[in-house]
C-alpha cells in the first residue's frame, strides 16, 4: 500500500456485510472515495478464479455497493508477475458437469453484477492477464495496463478447447468490434501491452510504479455506461462471420471444435440480450469442457508449463547472464537476437566478416518487424542491439558462463571450434552445440572435461519456435543439465531433455517422413496433394512446403547423417540430389516443389480419385511417424512418452489431439 493510502479508510471483512475474513483480498476505500481491490491470492503467487474467490470477490463488491460514499472503483492485483491467470483449470478440469456449471453462473453473475454497477470501474492490469481475468476486466468501464514484459492480455480459451464463458464472447465484440475480436478469440492469441493498446483492448499503458497516478486521472474522465454493439458489426456480421469460418475450415480443418463454437457465440453478440447471451456461452462451454478432446488439449498445456518450469530434479542450476555465440548465420543469429532481447549480453563470433554483418543485419531486421507491429518500443530495439557485440577475433572467453556453437553442421569444423574454444575459455564453461543431428557425445569426448559439454538445439526461425532439446551424453554432469534447463525457461522457451542419439527426437521423426514424402513425390503423386493431405491430418504445414522452408541443402544433410546411423531404413530418393544439382534449394532461391514468391493462392480442386488418394499419402505418412515414435520410446532416448509428443507438438506443430504414444508409466 502506497503512503498516501495509509490515511485511507480500511474496511474491515468482519463489518456487516461479511461473515468471513477476507483471505484473498484486500478492499480500501481511500480519501478521495475511491475503492481499491486488491487480489492477493494466499499461500500462491498467482491469482486465479474459483468458486472461493469469486464469492469473496462479491463479498467486496457488496461493501463497496453498500458505502454510499464510494465513488469508483479500482481493481488490481498484488502479484508480481499475475494481474489474474484466469479460471483455475485444475478444478475446472476435474469438476462433474453440475458444478461446472455452478461455476460458469457464478462467474458470469459476478461480472454481471460488477459491469452493472452504477460507478465507473477501471482495471490496473499488471502481469498475465488472461482468460476470466482479462473478462473480469471487460466488464469495467476502463483498462490500462503496465508496460511490463510480465502484463500479457489475451482469451485463450479455444485453445484448450473451451470459450470465453464469462461474458468475454459477448463482451469483447462491443469494445473492438467483431473482426478484431474473433482474431482475439479464434487465435487465442496474448498481446503485449503496446500491442492491446493499439487494438482498443487498454486506454493507456504506463510504467508498472505509475499506474495508480494514471489511473486515477483517468477516472475524472470514465463515465459508467453499457456498451453496445457497433452498427457495422450488425450490419456486416453474416459476412464477417463466413469468412472467418473459412478461414478456420482451411487451419484446423475437422479436429478442433471450439473455435468454431466460440465463432457461433462471438458472430450473434451484436444481436441478443445479454441474457441470452450469457445462455449461448455458457451451452457451448458445458458442451465442449467434458469431451475428451478437452480433456487432452488441457492435459497438454499442464505438461507444457511443467516443463516451461519446473527445475531439473537434480543437481544445482546457474544462473547465466553472458553468452557467446559461434557463427552468425541463420541459426548463430537466430538465437542471438533471442537471448539479447531477453535481456543478455550476447558475443557473436564468426570467422567470416561478412557472416558477421550478414547475421548483425539479420537482427536489426526481426526488431525492425517487431517495432513496425508496435511489440517494442524504439528504446527496446537498441537496448537489444546494445547487448550484442559482434566479434571477429579469437577473444579470451574465460570469463565467460556459456558458450552456444551454430556453426556449419560438419563434425570436423565443431570439433576444431570446441577445442579452440577448450582452449581459450575456462575449465567450467558450458560448452553448447545447436546442431541437428551429429552426436554431441563424439564432441564431448574431444574435449577436456567432457562433462560440461551439452546439446541446445534451438529451431528455426527461433524467435517463433517454442521449443528447445536438450540433449545429453553419458559425461555430462546434472548441475550442467540443470542450468541449461533452466536457462532455456528463462529464455521462454519450453525444454525437453533427450539422451545423445542422432536426430533426438524431432529430427529422427520429420527425416523418415519427409524422405517418404519426396519418395512419393517422385514416383508420381503432386506436391499439392501431399501437402494437402498432411494439412488435413493436422500438421500446421505440409511436408513438401516444409522442405522448400527448411532447404533442400539443410535437408539433405540431415537426411545422411541419419541414413548413415540407420542404414537402409529410410527411403532413397534421387530426387532431392539433383534438385540441389539444379540449385534448386527451396524458398530461399526462389525455386523447390513450389517456386516462389508464391501466394498460397493455387488452391486446387482434388477429385473423388485424389481423396482416395490422399487418405493413403496420410495412412502412409501418419504411419511413419507414429513408427519412428515408437522406436524412440522403446530405445529410451526421451524420458517419456510425453515428452516425444510434446516435442513433436512443439518442434513440428503436430496436432495435440492426435495421440502419437500410449501414456509413459510413471
Ligand atoms: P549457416 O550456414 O547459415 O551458418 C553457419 C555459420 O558458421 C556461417 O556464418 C559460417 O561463416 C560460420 N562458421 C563456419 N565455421 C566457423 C568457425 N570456425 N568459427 C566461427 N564461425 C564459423 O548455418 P545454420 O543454418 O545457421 O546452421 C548452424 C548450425 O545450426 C548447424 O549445426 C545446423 O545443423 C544447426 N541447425 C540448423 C537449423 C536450420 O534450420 N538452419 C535448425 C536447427 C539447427
Amino acid at each position: 500500500m502506497k503512503t498516501h493510502l495509509l490515511e485511507s479508510l480500511v474496511i474491515h471483512p468482519e463489518s456487516e456485510h461479511s461473515d468471513a475474513p477476507l483471505k484473498h483480498f484486500r478492499l480500501e476505500v481511500d480519501a478521495d472515495h475511491w475503492a481499491w481491490i486488491t487480489f492477493d491470492m494466499a499461500g500462491s503467487s498467482a491469482n486465479v478464479w474459483n468458486t472461493t474467490t469469486l464469492r469473496e470477490f462479491n463479498h467486496c463488491l457488496d461493501h463497496v455497493v453498500h458505502d454510499s460514499s464510494v465513488k469508483g472503483l479500482f481493481i488490481r492485483s498484488a502479484k508480481d508477475k499475475v494481474f489474474i491467470a484466469g479460471a483455475d483449470l485444475k478444478t475446472l478440469r476435474s469438476s462433474a458437469a453440475r458444478k461446472l456449471e455452478e461455476l460458469i453462473d457464478l462467474g458470469q453473475a459476478t461480472f454481471n453484477r460488477l459491469a452493472s454497477m452504477k460507478m465507473p470501474k477501471i482495471a490496473l492490469i499488471h502481469g498475465a492477464c488472461v482468460g476470466g481475468g482479462l473478462e473480469l476486466t471487460l466488464a469495467c468501464d476502463a483498462r490500462i495496463a503496465s508496460d511490463s514484459d510480465y502484463t500479457r492480455l489475451g482469451l485463450p480459451e479455444t485453445q484448450i478447447g473451451l470459450i470465453p464463458a464469462w461474458g468475454g464472447s459477448t463482451r469483447l465484440p462491443k469494445l473492438l468490434g467483431l473482426p478484431k475480436a474473433l482474431d482475439l478469440i479464434l487465435t487465442g492469441k496474448l498481446l503485449k501491452p503496446s500491442e492491446a493498446k493499439r487494438v482498443g483492448l487498454v486506454s493507456a499503458v504506463a510504467p508498472r510504479e505509475h499506474l495508480e497516478t494514471v489511473a486515477k486521472k483517468m477516472m475524472s474522465e470514465v463515465e459508467h455506461e453499457m456498451p453496445v454493439a457497433r452498427f457495422r458489426d450488425r450490419l456486416f456480421a453474416p459476412f464477417i462471420a463466413s469468412k472467418a469460418r473459412s478461414v478456420l475450415h482451411h487451419k484446423m480443418r475437422g479436429l478442433y471444435a471450439a473455435p468454431f463454437r466460440a465463432l457461433e457465440v462471438v458472430r450473434r453478440a451484436p444481436f441478443t440480450s445479454m441474457a441470452k447471451a450469457m445462455e449461448l456461452e455458457k451451452h457451448a462451454i458445458l458442451d465442449l469442457a467434458l469431451t475428451p478432446e478437452t480433456e487432452r488439449l488441457i492435459d497438454f498445456f499442464f505438461r507444457k508449463e511443467d516443463a516451461s518450469k519446473k527445475p531439473w530434479p537434480t543437481g544445482v542450476a546457474l544462473t547465466v547472464h553472458d553468452v557467446t555465440v559461434i557463427g552468425a548465420g541463420v541459426m548463430g543469429s537466430g538465437i542471438a537476437h533471442w537471448i539479447a532481447t531477453r535481456g543478455n549480453k550476447v558475443l557473436m563470433q564468426d570467422i567470416s566478416t561478412e557472416s558477421l554483418g550478414k547475421g548483425i543485419e539479420r537482427i536489426k531486421g526481426l526488431l525492425d518487424e517487431g517495432l513496425k507491429r508496435r511489440a517494442i518500443t524504439k528504446q527496446n530495439l537498441r537496448d537489444t542491439m546494445d547487448r550484442i557485440i559482434p566479434e571477429h577475433e579469437r577473444v579470451p572467453l574465460n570469463h565467460q558462463q556459456l558458450v552456444i556453437e551454430a556453426a556449419t553442421e560438419s563434425m570436423g569444423v565443431k570439433k576444431k571450434i570446441f577445442a579452440d574454444l577448450a582452449a581459450r575459455a575456462s575449465n567450467d564453461t558450458i560448452l553448447a552445440t545447436n546442431t541437428s543431428a551429429l552426436s554431441v557425445r563424439e564432441l564431448a569426448e574431444t574435449v577436456p572435461h567432457p562433462e560440461r559439454v551439452i546439446g541446445l538445439h534451438f529451431f528455426n526461425p527461433v524467435h517463433r519456435m517454442p521449443l528447445v532439446e536438450i540433449i545429453t551424453t553419458p559425461h555430462t554432469s546434472d548441475d550442467v543439465i540443470a542450468t541449461m534447463v533452466s536457462f532455456v525457461q528463462r529464455l521462454g522457451k519450453v525444454p525437453v531433455v533427450v539422451s545423445d542419439s542422432p536426430g533426438f527426437i524431432v529430427n529422427r521423426i520429420l527425416v523418415p517422413y519427409l524422405m517418404e514424402a519426396v519418395h512419393l513425390h517422385e514416383s508420381g503423386v503432386p506436391a499439392e496433394l501431399i501437402d494437402e493431405a498432411m494439412l488435413d491430418y493436422g500438421m500446421p504445414m505440409g511436408p513438401m512446403r516444409l522442405l522448400d522452408e527448411i532447404g533442400l541443402d539443410v535437408a539433405a544433410h540431415v537426411g545422411r547423417t541419419l541414413d548413415e546411423a540407420f542404414p537402409g531404413r529410410f527411403a532413397k530418393t534421387s530426387m532431392i540430389h539433383d534438385m540441389i544439382s539444379q540449385g534448386k534449394l527451396g524458398k530461399k532461391t526462389g525455386e523447390g516443389f513450389y517456386t516462389y514468391p508464391d501466394k498460397h493462392s493455387h488452391h486446387t480442386s482434388f477429385s473423388e480419385a485424389d481423396h482416395h488418394l490422399m487418405e493413403r499419402v496420410r495412412e502412409r505418412l501418419g504411419g511413419l511417424i507414429g513408427e519412428e515414435a515408437r522406436r524412440i520410446s522403446e530405445e529410451g532416448i526421451a524420458r517419456s512418452n510425453e515428452d516425444i509428443e510434446l516435442a513433436m507438438t512443439l518442434g513440428t506443430g503436430f496436432p495435440v489431439l492426435r495421440p502419437l504414444l500410449s501414456p509413459s508409466m510413471h
